[in-house]
């Protein structure tokens, strides 16, 4: 039981989500109880919170799963007046969560950033989003409630993100809302020391706001009876594939894979693999399935972790080699054309595995692209061309067979199907929904 009552177990986040629409403040409220801090704001008084986020071992659901109470200490620390940005730009197209959880369940982030700037002494909360209509009006609208009920302060302000994938990396968004292009800068300085307008920033995913606003509720305890010991707590997870029900569910870490897939009312074909924490990912094969389990520690020995929670299940209709080959042209695309290797590394790979697809005289086309990879990976000024060759060189190992095969005999009948993997405006094989499963 938590400080005010109430259990530990699920739903926590996606508590009283509905298909007619987004939670009200009221609603929030009474699902959820008054925020303890929301009318209280204090300079100097992160050490409370820091201790809680602390003993609550909350790591950020944006992908990196970094400790949440040592970004709060560096910007607590840092000189000037914070700033606090909730980041649901949500550019990798594998992820549903953070748009379902504004676009339905606004309040929850908002509760998170108020605690923080309440702590941190900051007096602006900025709320990013991309461009999805319905996400940026439930913002809109959820901000304007507060305002309502609760004053002008701290101040806040929703900020829209150009969709593209590098655009909610911490340094790109800073960049954005300092009015420049939403593209990664080289750092130092970190968003902590220096960030909007020149002042300390705290960025941190919504996911990771929403589960700060029910700590602060029901203290560390409570977070932390559920999960695993190293990484406590539930976390969201969009699951896509051949399923019944693919969506956004809230899972307990460490949850196996296939109780997941149950939820979702089960397969309606075989699986050929898993890409376990999305385009920076890794793949893995789909032989695997039942012994997997969703936490970072149980994805370690594959090379994986959970990333911001992407689970996608590609079927044994798909061709391996056209949609990696679809992948990489994709993620090339994606870069922000300021850093050479991640330019030419990404664009060199995208054109060798599309030459090996069509069986156009690659020869020796495993050893090329394990030199690109060996030449692209750490040498950019973000984690973007990292996570590209991390996944890529993940499918070449697990989809062997078929790229020797492709190299062989060129297409195959698959490669003709519509794509598996998500991406921005592209027909996909199926439509995933937006409806999430609580
Ligand atoms: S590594 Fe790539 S995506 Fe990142 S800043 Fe450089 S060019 Fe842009």
């Amino acid at each position: 039981m938590s400080e005010n009552g109430s259990s530990g177990g699920l739903p926590r986040l996606l508590a009283g989500i509905s298909p007619s629409g987004a939670l009200t403040f009221d609603q929030h409220l009474e699902i959820h109880g008054e925020l303890p801090v929301s009318r209280r704001r204090e300079r100097n008084g992160s050490a409370a919170l820091i201790d809680q986020i602390e003993r609550a071992g909350l790591l950020g659901r944006g992908g990196a799963s970094f400790p949440t109470a040592l970004k709060l200490r560096a910007v607590a620390s840092a000189r000037g007046r914070p700033v606090v940005v909730i980041n649901a730009a949500e550019g990798e197209p594998a992820s549903l969560k953070d748009r379902t959880l504004i676009q339905s369940l606004p309040h929850l982030a908002l509760d998170g950033a108020t605690v923080a700037a309440a702590a941190l002494g900051a007096e602006e909360i900025i709320l990013c989003v991309g461009s999805r209509r319905s996400v940026f009006d439930s913002a809109a609208q959820a901000i304007g409630e507060r305002q309502q009920l609760l004053g002008s302060s701290p101040r806040l302000r929703l900020a829209q993100v150009p969709d593209r994938y590098v655009s909610g990396q911490e340094s790109a968004l800073v960049n954005h809302l300092n009015g420049g292009e939403a593209k990664p800068t080289f750092t130092p300085p970190m968003p902590f020391q220096s960030g909007v307008r020149g002042c300390p920033t705290l960025v941190s995913n919504a996911e990771t706001f929403a589960h700060i606003g029910l700590i602060a509720r029901h203290g560390p305890e409570w977070f932390r009876s559920i999960g695993t010991a190293s990484q406590p707590g539930s976390a969201l997870v969009t699951l896509t594939g051949p399923l019944a029900y693919p969506g956004v569910y809230e899972i307990e870490h460490g949850t196996s894979l296939a109780s997941l897939i149950d939820a979702a009312g089960g397969l309606s074909s075989r699986v050929s693999a898993v890409l376990c924490g999305g385009y920076s990912g890794v793949w893995i094969d789909g032989g695997q399935l039942d012994a997997l389990s969703l936490s970072n520690e149980d994805l370690a020995p594959y090379g994986g972790s959970l990333g911001p929670g992407v689970v996608l299940l590609l079927s044994e209709q798909a061709c391996p080699v056209s949609e990696t080959a679809r992948l990489a042209r994709w993620l090339a695309s994606e870069s922000t054309r300021q850093c050479g290797p991640c330019i030419h590394g990404l664009d060199t790979i995208a054109t060798v595995i599309e030459r090996v697809r069509v069986a156009k005289g690659e020869r020796g086309s495993g050893q090329h692209l394990a030199r690109l990879v060996s030449m692209t990976r750490g040498r950019g000024a973000c984690a973007h061309p990292d996570g590209a060759v991390n996944v890529l060189a993940s499918a070449f190992e697990v989809f062997s067979e078929e790229f020797v095969s492709h190299s062989r005999y060129g297409r195959c009948e698959a490669c003709e199907l519509p794509p598996e993997l998500p991406y921005p405006g592209v027909r996909q094989a199926r439509a995933d929904t937006l409806v999430p499963a609580g």
